[in-house]
Parts: C-alpha cells; sequence; structure tokens
C-alpha cells in the first residue's frame, strides 16, 4: 500500500528546504504552498517534485531567492512587470495583484510579465483573479531546453508554453482551463519516467525524429548526446496556439523568445507572461454574462455521456475533484521523485525522512 503524505507535512518539509536555501519565511511559505497545491490539484509534473531543480537553479544563479516584481510602466491599464528571477510562484502572485486592482480600477489590464523564473502552475493565477470576479487569460513562453516540436518538425525548438482561461461562473466553481501546448507537459515525462512508466503513443519523437513511448528520450541527453521532443498537442492548431504563446509571452513581453540550439550548461526555467484581465460589471454586460454562461454550462452538463466517460464536464472539474480527494487520501510521492528531494534536502542541510 503506497504512503501518502498529508499535504501540511509536505509543505512543512519543502518550506524547510527553501528556507535553508535563501528564501525568507513569507517566500518559503508561498513556494511550497503553490507546489503542495499544484499536487492537491492532480498536476505532480508542477508539484513538489520541481523542487531538486530549484535548489540547484538557486545555486547555478539562475533563480534568485527574495526577488520582488519590478514596475517598468504602469498605465493603469497597462503594466510591464520584469520579475528579476525571482520564484515565479511570489513572482507570479505579485504582478496578478497589481493587474487585478488595475482590473478593478478601469475594467481591464493588460499585464506583461518577463524574466520570472518558474511560475509553475498557471491555473493558480487564473484562479486569483476569478475569485474576485474577473476573467483571465494567460499565454506563456518557457526559456529553457526546446522541448516540443513544431508541427511537421522533427526536433524540438521551443517550450511546453501554456495557455489558461479561467472564467467566473456567478455562485458555481468556475471553468478553468489550463494545459501545455505540448501532448503533455514535460514534467509529467518527468514523473513517468522516475515512475519506470511508458507513455501513450503519439507523445513523443526520439532524438532522431521517430516516434516512441520511452520517456526517457526527453528527460536523459541520448547516445548522440541530444535529447528527443514532445508533440504539439491538436496538431496544426495546437502548434499555431504554441507558436502564439512564444510571440505574446515571449517577444510582446520583452522578456525574448527561443532561438538558438540547447546550451546543456544553461538550465534555468524562465517563464515570459501575457495576462489579459477583464471585469464583467465595467464591461456593462455582467448580467447577461452570469445567465448566459451559467445556461451554457448547463447545456453542456445535461448532455448525454459518450462511450467510456461518466458525465460531461467542464475544465476546472477535475482538478476540484482531485483536490478534494487528495485533502483527504494525501499526496503519493513515488520513490524516486522523494529520493531527490532528499538529496535536494541534503544539499542545504536539511535532513528529511526517507522514502
Ligand atoms: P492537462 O493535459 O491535464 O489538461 C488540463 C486541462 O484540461 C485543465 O483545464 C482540465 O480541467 C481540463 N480537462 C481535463 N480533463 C477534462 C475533461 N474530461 N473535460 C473537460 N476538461 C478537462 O494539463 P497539462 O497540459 O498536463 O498541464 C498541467 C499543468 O502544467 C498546468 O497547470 C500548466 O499551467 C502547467 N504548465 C506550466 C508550464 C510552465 O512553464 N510554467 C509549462 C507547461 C505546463
Amino acid at each position: 500500500m503506497p504512503f501518502n503524505h498529508p499535504a501540511e507535512d509536505l509543505c512543512t518539509h519543502v518550506a524547510t528546504v527553501l528556507r535553508a536555501a535563501g528564501s525568507s519565511h513569507a517566500e518559503a511559505a508561498t513556494v511550497a504552498e503553490n507546489l503542495v497545491e499544484a499536487n492537491l490539484h492532480g498536476h505532480d509534473s508542477h508539484g513538489v517534485g520541481m523542487l531538486p531543480r530549484y535548489v540547484e537553479a538557486v545555486f547555478e544563479g539562475g533563480l534568485k531567492p527574495n526577488s520582488n516584481v519590478h514596475i517598468r510602466l504602469d498605465t493603469g491599464t497597462l503594466l510591464n512587470l520584469d520579475g528579476q528571477r525571482g520564484y515565479g510562484q511570489v513572482i507570479g502572485e505579485q504582478a496578478m495583484r497589481l493587474g487585478i486592482d488595475r482590473a478593478q480600477q478601469h475594467g481591464s489590464c493588460i499585464m506583461s510579465l518577463s524574466n520570472s523564473h518558474h511560475l509553475g502552475r498557471i491555473g493558480h493565477f487564473a484562479e486569483m483573479a476569478v475569485a474576485q470576479g474577473l476573467v483571465s487569460l494567460h499565454f506563456v513562453n518557457v526559456l529553457s531546453r526546446p522541448v516540443v516540436a513544431p508541427f511537421g518538425g522533427a526536433d524540438g525548438r521551443y517550450g511546453t508554453n501554456p495557455c489558461c482561461i479561467g472564467i467566473p461562473l456567478a455562485g458555481r466553481p468556475p471553468f478553468l482551463l489550463d494545459f501545455a501546448t505540448s501532448r503533455v507537459a514535460q514534467g509529467k515525462m518527468r514523473v513517468a519516467f522516475n515512475e519506470g512508466q511508458q507513455v501513450p503513443p503519439g507523445t513523443l519523437i526520439d532524438e532522431l525524429g521517430r516516434p516512441t513511448t520511452d520517456p526517457a528520450v526527453v528527460v536523459l541527453p541520448q547516445s548522440n548526446g541530444l535529447f528527443g521532443a514532445l508533440m504539439a498537442f491538436g496538431e496544426h492548431k495546437g502548434y499555431g496556439l504554441a507558436v502564439a504563446c512564444e510571440l505574446l509571452g515571449g517577444a510582446l513581453t520583452g522578456g525574448g523568445t527561443w532561438h538558438k540550439p540547447t546550451d546543456p550548461n544553461v538550465r534555468t526555467v524562465l517563464n515570459g507572461m501575457l495576462t489579459i484581465l477583464i471585469d464583467p460589471a465595467k464591461l456593462g454586460t455582467d448580467i447577461a454574462f452570469e445567465q448566459e454562461a451559467l445556461a451554457f454550462v448547463d447545456w453542456l452538463r445535461a448532455g448525454p455521456p459518450g462511450a467510456g466517460f461518466d458525465a460531461v464536464l467542464i475544465a476546472g472539474d477535475p482538478e476540484r475533484s482531485t483536490r478534494a480527494q487528495r485533502e483527504v487520501a494525501g499526496i503519493h510521492i513515488d520513490d524516486q521523485t522523494w529520493r531527490e528531494i532528499v538529496a535536494a534536502g541534503r544539499k542545504v542541510n536539511v535532513d528529511l525522512p526517507s522514502p
């Protein structure tokens, strides 16, 4: 029977390691809580398994603990922010608080954030906005190893560029669409690799551009020193959305796009994010918006389930049900991932319990 960690215990362990790696109490608590929330939502790829990478990034100098968002421009409805390579979990929250404030004042805000270290689960930021009744759209690029192949291409050229749309639904849990534009998130390949699993066909190509189901091709350098790549979701359409994320999250924010071969010495993960916030009340359509949104969602849910499905869901439902279940049952961390977390703790003189 696998051991499940209670969420609070994981939070405490992760925060202890982060403090020992140089973070203030407040920063360590925010990052730890965010990572555990990702696990609770079922996105283990963006959960506590990221900790070893973050500790390494601090040592490498690519991640700067205790950094704050820097305002480069603030016209009220336009915000241009620099994340100064701080923890994305902290920088992202600071940026969203500014954007939400401006959208509440003016009805909308376009917020550009560059140079943040890994922002983690983008849905967290949309949740902050929908909790205030705002619509929130996010286009994100990833400056790291280029792990995704363009549609029709045979090698990795860009990152897993997530896209996220949060829409409040009056009196109900929100619509929360949040996904990598690769067929699966890169972190899920790390999780599958650590668990010794193969992945579904159509997910990956190897270092020579051939289809494979072995997640090792994107986790470890292959015999020729190169990596394989993830495929884009949705064929040419998902690929198009990924390019839009790069152009909006990378070029428009000023954070930069990826256009060079992999440098094995550079392992930092930076995110750029273009966020658009809209207040339906200020737009003057709030009553129609509430009614029409609910009517449409009810209409969807009333549809008959297709073969192999129990019900028609909306985005956000799977994460909410996983969260309810994991809050009670705890969070399973596979042995390999836990060993890596323990090793990360040792690097900063923190002893965590063995697997
Ligand atoms: P995924 O493939 O699990 O898709 C998740 C989305 O699909 C969610 O909105 C979910 O509610 C919805 N969904 C799932 N099943 C559904 C159903 N039956 N009916 C309706 N909707 C359904 O997610 P992913 O692509 O693996 O991404 C995981 C996480 O990784 C996301 O939180 C994303 O933000 C994050 N991510 C972050 C980065 C980064 O650099 N910061 C990069 C890539 C991904």
